[in-house]
């Protein structure tokens, strides 16, 4: 029966089997060591010269071959403990050995932390990066992140409903990714940049407290560590109001950062709050580092932003569109409120709207929803769209509003960056598994890549050749 290799010390002066890969060889005179690494750690495996043929295995061995080695746990000679290292006081001495697979040379170094090698060989060989410690302590991180997150938000009565991939277009204020439609000639699906109006209709539904994690999409031009798409916990809740929602993700921060990484220190609790409009005037940024000690890791400065404007011009396109999205109800009474505020200043509607800070990145946001199907559809008109583009492209929201809508609101968090705090990254790449390129590749499975004329006739779909745009020939 295989043992992981994080178990060997309770097995002393029993045989073992252990399985993975041959992560160094170091010949000593006539010993052979090799630590052979598993996903729970390493273990020192020696060869001893008496046995001819094992030893003479042994010797063939490379870093990254896949092995099974078996032998007996013993405790390591006199002066050759290593006490820095889980298995540092014991070793197997080799009995039995079987090379699984043969492995070439890596194109970079693996023990490293990796910092120092080139980001496009690291993406292209990803499977081999990630095989660094770093890489994997920092998915497993991520994961208990995700298991906390489930289990604070499930004893809170939250429910986690999966929402659509391929849908419609939902308004954040970003480009769609389209997909075409088979079976529908020239009409598209998007990925949804958020599952802002899915879970609105959940609240719809009677779900009262829904989570998820859940990937959004976005097609924006790649700047900085954005990735086009992100992991979002995304939450909603009907009957509720914003002092809620603060103090809920407040909870759920504290408590994981108490639960999962004790060494942090959250510099004030309860989180500091300031209005949209006092952090422009003093840091003339929505998204200030608050941090006491810049240089210190350790710190978590949490900051949350309230009493957003509504609305905001847009000059290229010559309309006031909303700060956060239009589901976001500005503080007005009613309808005919709404129509007067508007028609005096737009700029001056605030919003029961807030952002989460953390460390000057904005990690959250959210908001108070509109309910009243009337003023939804007043503030679509406000921001430029005819009555028949609103009825168009969010009809069913303005109809599932008319059967029984509770009042609801909430907030999605990016767990990227929120992790990537946490796990003291200064990218979000470093802790996704399988992240695009700085722009927007994946240089390990060449996407995207060119389709053939088969697959882009089942669509409909013919590529235009202009200056740029190759014409499709491959298939
Ligand atoms: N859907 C919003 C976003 O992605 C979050 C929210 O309003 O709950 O920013």
């Amino acid at each position: 029966m295989r043992t992981y290799t994080k178990d060997i010390t309770t097995e002393e002066g029993k045989s073992v089997e252990l399985l993975g890969w041959v992560d160094t060889r170091r010949d000593h005179g006539k010993l052979i060591f090799i630590d052979l690494r598993d996903m729970s750690g390493k273990a020192q495996v020696v060869f001893l010269p008496s046995d001819k043929e094992l030893h003479a295995l042994a010797e063939k061995l490379r870093p990254e071959w896949v092995v099974k080695a078996t032998g007996t746990v013993a405790k390591r000679p006199k002066g050759m403990e290593n006490e820095k290292l889980p298995n540092g006081f014991h070793e197997v001495t080799a009995t039995a050995l079987e090379i699984i697979t043969e492995a070439k040379t890596p194109p970079f170094d693996l023990g490293s932390d990796g910092r120092e090698i080139g980001e496009e060989v690291r993406m292209k060989y990803r499977y081999l990066d990630l095989r660094r410690p770093r890489m994997r302590k920092n998915l497993r991180n991520r994961a208990k992140v995700n298991a906390f997150i489930r289990e604070f938000l499930a004893s809170k009565d939250f429910t986690e409903v999966e929402t659509p991939y391929i849908s419609k277009s939902t308004p954040e204020g970003a480009r769609d990714y389209l997909v075409p439609s088979r079976v529908y000639p020239g009409n598209f699906y998007a990925l949804p940049q958020s599952p802002q109006q899915y879970k609105q209709l959940l609240m719809v539904a009677g779900l009262e407290r829904y989570f998820q994690i859940v990937r959004c999409f976005r097609d924006e031009d790649t700047r900085g560590d954005r990735q086009p798409e992100f992991t979002q916990l995304d939450l909603e809740m009907s009957f509720t109001n914003q002092e809620e929602v603060l103090e809920l993700t407040e909870a759920l921060m504290v408590e994981m950062v108490k639960g999962l990484y004790p060494k942090k220190t959250i510099s004030r609790v309860p989180f500091p709050r300031m209005t949209y409009k006092e952090v422009m005037e003093k840091y003339n940024s929505d998204k200030p580092d608050m941090r006491k000690n810049k240089n210190d890791p350790n710190e978590l400065a949490f900051l949350f932003i309230i009493d957003f404007p509504a609305f905001e011009w847009k000059e290229n396109e010559k309309r006031w569109d909303a700060v956060h999205h239009p589901f976001t109800r500005p503080r007005v009474n009613n309808v005919e409120d709404f129509k007067e505020q508007f028609k005096k200043d737009p700029a001056a509607i605030l919003a029961d709207q807030y952002d989460l800070v953390l460390n000057g990145y904005e990690i959250g946001g959210g908001s108070i929803r509109i309910h009243d199907p009337a003023l939804l559809e007043e503030v679509f008109e406000a921001m430029g769209n005819t009555r028949e583009e609103v009825r168009s492209k969010f009809g069913h929201m303005l109809e599932a509003f008319e059967y029984g809508v509770p009042p609801h609101g909430g907030i999605a968090s990016g767990l990227d960056r929120l992790v990537a705090i946490l796990e003291d990254e200064p990218n979000i790449r470093e802790v996704i598994a399988f992240p695009k390129t700085g722009d927007g590749r994946d240089l390990m499975m060449q996407a995207p890549s060119e389709v053939s004329q088969e697959q882009l006739k089942e669509l409909h779909l013919k590529i235009e050749k202009n200056n740029g745009t190759k014409e499709k020939t491959n298939g």
